[in-house]
């Protein structure tokens, strides 16, 4: 349906109302508060003059205010563009310029960052929340007097006074900017993807009924929201009875689309954890009897490495989902083990197409292959190409299933092209609407889709591609290896010499390992040094750095 992001949240309210939409440091918004604050905020920034194509920056962790303002900012008009809130200043800065935000929204703690980028940016406002129960907040009016005099206002006051009604606002869902997103950064410096009001929307339909057997449908007050058909029991979880505790950023295109948007159109309350304290994370997830556990494998090796986690009753997780990096075949493995009753699923995407691709189903009938990353949700296409081809779009023959090559992206939720880069855009994007996504894959006969790796993180030894997942794979099968990330030392003679970084979970040598991994690869693709660290590095989002890893060696 061409309606904008707000449908989203006024299809919440209207049908679960009075439930718990958020759960914050023992406060719950209920999804009638939610779209109160909202409105009220939208109300209070187009008081100050900010509408349609101006830009607000929100930089937040996940707290309430987060999304208030989100929706906020989407229901006066303007673009969200969301800021890693652990950015340093000279970075700070590059995104709120590159964006061209007119409002940053930060919190007490962190207005340090945005007081040393501003004079960089255009910023005219700064809105600045307190992290109440988050520690010992700072004085917001001593900031908004001090480092942002001028230009400074109180988080509460944006809204205060102002009505609890959705505002009138004109909005061309195919062609206003919803988000202004930024890609994640690991292989480069990241880049401003325009995502319209369109899709958004679309991805959050695509996953929130892709493999869950439920349809998109008008309120009949402007509200978009889902219904269910099928059989009963279908469904893992019934609609309006989903409880998710959330760590995932909200800055991530995971967050927005794949938490606040999806979670609320299926009336999931969401328990929100700004930062991942292990032992709380797993404590909630019991009191609050989660049905569901979404995130990267990165997190779920750090839950279910926890001490605490064989003490906690977590049978009320009815389905599990990996999504952002790699899942290995030993990772899935300890899932299924650690969630019996729950379905495990795999999916994937990248900011470049809002958030998803690809995913297995989630339905109890549906047909799920592990160790894929499912099929195309619906109204997507995808096609595997000549990794080398120079240009890719409808006329490019897509190679036979089973062939390893570029993975391609057509479909209504891929992005409208780089902020400022039309260079970059022409890159990757065709004017017929063929993403390059820059990952190696492989498509099988029923159209399920492997991920082999990065196109970028791919080895050339000696002239034969080697990539780095299939060695982190074996690495990661042996039971004393916790962690493991491979990449090429740079060689005169051979050109990379794939080089392991592990974290060991007991006793081993780097020999043993060298001789467990090289025992079962073809010559070219043999590991040439394991080195033993104590972590691998991961962003935010939960992707390998292994930029900094290069770096180190
Ligand atoms: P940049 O493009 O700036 O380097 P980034 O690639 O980290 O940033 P994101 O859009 O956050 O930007 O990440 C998308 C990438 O994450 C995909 O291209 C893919 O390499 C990886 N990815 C996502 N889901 C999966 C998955 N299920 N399995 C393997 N890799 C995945």
């Amino acid at each position: 349906p061409d309606v904008p992001v707000g449908a989203i949240l006024a299809g919440a309210a209207r049908r679960w109302g009075d439930r718990t939409a958020l759960h914050h440091a023992g406060r719950d918004l209920s999804f009638t508060d939610l779209a109160r604050a909202s409105a009220r905020f939208a109300h209070g920034l187009i008081a100050r003059g900010v509408g349609r194509g101006d830009v607000v920056a929100l930089h937040l962790p996940n707290v309430p205010q987060f999304a208030i303002a989100y929706y906020g900012t989407l229901l006066a008009g303007a673009t969200f563009s969301p800021c890693n809130p652990l950015l340093p200043p000279g970075e700070l800065a590059f995104q709120l310029a590159d964006c061209g935000a007119a409002v940053v929204v930060t919190l007490d703690l962190l207005a340090g960052s945005v007081a040393e980028a501003l004079g960089r940016t255009k910023v005219r406002s700064v809105v600045v929340a307190g992290a109440g129960g988050a520690g010992a907040p700072a004085d917001v009016a001593g900031l908004c007097d001090g480092a942002f005099a001028g230009c400074g206002v109180a988080f509460e006051e944006v809204g205060a006074g102002r009505p609890e009604e959705f505002p009138e606002v004109e909005i061309d869902v195919r062609r206003d900017l919803a988000h202004i997103a930024y890609t994640g950064g690991t292989t480069g410096r990241s880049k401003g993807v325009m995502l319209p009001h369109r899709n958004v929307v679309v991805n959050t339909l695509q996953f929130a009924c892709s493999g869950t057997g439920s349809v998109p449908e008008l309120d009949g007050h402007g509200g978009l929201t889902i219904r269910a058909v099928g059989p009963e029991g279908e469904y893992p979880t019934p609609l309006g009875e989903g409880v998710i505790v959330s760590v995932a950023p909200w800055f991530h295109a995971m967050g927005t689309v794949g938490y606040l948007n999806s979670q609320f159109m299926t009336g999931t309350t969401i328990v929100s954890h700004p930062r991942l304290d292990v032992p709380a994370f797993l404590a909630d997830m019991e009191r609050f009897r989660a049905t569901a556990l979404g995130g990267a494998p990165a997190m779920f090796s750090a839950l279910l490495a926890d001490p605490s986690f064989a003490d906690r009753d977590l049978s009320s997780v009815r389905g599990v989902r990996s999504g952002a990096a790699p899942l290995s075949h030993e990772m899935i493995a300890r899932l299924h083990a650690a969630f019996p009753d729950a379905v495990v699923v795999e999916a994937y995407g990248l900011s470049e197409v809002t958030m998803g691709a690809t995913a297995n189903p989630t339905h109890r009938s549906g047909v799920r292959r592990t160790g894929t990353v499912g099929v195309p949700v619906p109204d997507v296409r995808v096609k595997i190409v000549a990794a080398d081809a120079p240009a890719v779009d409808e006329s490019t023959p897509a190679l036979p299933p089973g062939t390893e090559g570029e993975v391609c992206v057509h479909g209504p939720q891929v992005m409208a092209g780089y902020l400022n880069r039309p260079d970059e855009t022409a890159a990757v994007l065709s004017p017929d609407g063929w993403l390059r996504t820059g990952d190696v894959g492989v498509l099988d006969e029923d159209g399920y889709l492997s991920i082999v790796d990065r196109k970028k993180d791919m080895l050339l030894y000696n002239g034969y591609n080697v990539y780095p997942r299939e060695l982190e794979e074996k690495l990661l099968a042996h039971p004393a290896v916790a962690g493991a990330a491979v990449v090429g030392r740079p060689d005169p003679k051979a050109g990379e010499l794939p080089t392991a970084f592990v974290v060991r979970s007991g006793e081993v040598t780097a020999d043993e390992l060298l001789a467990h991994v090289n025992a079962a690869v073809v010559h070219y693709k043999k590991l040439r040094e394991v080195r033993f660290v104590d972590e691998i590095p991961v962003s935010a989002a939960g992707k390998v750095l292994k930029r900094e890893l290069r770096a180190s060696l």
